[in-house]
């Protein structure tokens, strides 16, 4: 439908290996971009990279700044960077170890700090960019989910900040925020809430206007059109994928 709209693109993609990542890597593929597949599991990133033309896979640590620097310089010159590693390590405030929140915090907003200024120096000097971040519905307030609520809230200021600062560059920086999709992260939570995947879908669903949870392939299309040139005049947004959930 889209054509080849991300023909002679590089797209680095982190936390590819699965879910979201990897169905975002899949699409920008199919659409012409050469992929690179950033993950802490390496040999996941490998297998989804080995699906796509002219894939790469990298093993990378994005809370690493060594690790980041290294990757991006191998790399070279970026035009689309998909922040998307995130992780959740859910707990009630009174409960939760600092360790939990560094860990959350780390993951889900340093790492793009880290890797958007890894990825800046060439997109600055090629004048064009695209930058599209992972926050969360959960930034509007979520209970046991304070560090991860933090964390994608400050998401949508990093974006806020970045498409100031390196708008001047032909740099766009936008956020999208999902509601509940069926990866491996929401399938973790229900089981540690002592449900199966497929309940705590139904009670999600039951929450939603649309009356059902999204798929990956529907987060990925909106982070494509943020990544891709008919979003040109857009910057500084976070656009929210929730099947219309408050
Ligand atoms: P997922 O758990 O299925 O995949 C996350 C990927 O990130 C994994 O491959 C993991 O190995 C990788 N990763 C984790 N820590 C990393 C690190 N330090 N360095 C490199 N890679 C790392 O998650 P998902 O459900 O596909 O979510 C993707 C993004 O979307 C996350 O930022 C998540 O917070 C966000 N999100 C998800 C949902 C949802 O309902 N699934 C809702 C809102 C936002």
């Amino acid at each position: 439908m889209n054509g080849m709209r991300f023909a002679g693109r590089t797209a680095v993609v982190t936390g590819g290996a699965q879910g979201i990542g990897a169905a975002t890597a899949r699409l920008l593929a199919e659409q012409g971009a050469r992929v690179v597949v950033l993950d802490l599991d390496a040999a996941k990133a490998q297998k989804v990279a080995d699906e796509l033309p002219g894939g790469l896979a990298l093993g990378c640590d994005v809370t690493d700044k060594d690790q980041v620097d290294t990757v991006f310089a191998e790399i070279g010159a970026v035009h689309v960077l998909v922040n998307n590693a995130g992780i959740t390590r859910d707990n009630l405030l009174f409960k939760m170890p600092v360790d939990e929140w560094n860990a959350v915090l780390g993951t889900n907003l340093t790492s793009m700090f880290l890797c958007t200024q890894a990825a800046q120096k060439s997109m600055v000097q090629q004048r064009y960019g695209r930058i599209v971040n992972l926050s969360s519905r959960s930034a509007l307030g979520a209970r046991g989910q304070v560090n991860y609520a933090a964390a994608k809230a400050g998401v949508q200021g990093l974006t806020a900040t970045l498409a100031i600062e390196l708008g001047p560059f032909n740099i766009t920086v936008n956020a999208v925020a999902p509601g509940y999709i069926a990866t491996a992260m929401t399938a973790a939570t229900a089981e540690r809430v002592g449900s199966t995947p497929e309940e705590h879908q139904a009670q999600a669903a039951e929450r939603t206007p649309l009356r059902r949870v999204g798929r990956p392939e529907e987060v990925a299309a909106v982070i494509a059109f943020l990544a891709s040139d008919e979003a040109s005049y857009v910057s500084g947004q976070t656009l929210y994928v929730n099947g219309g959930a408050r």
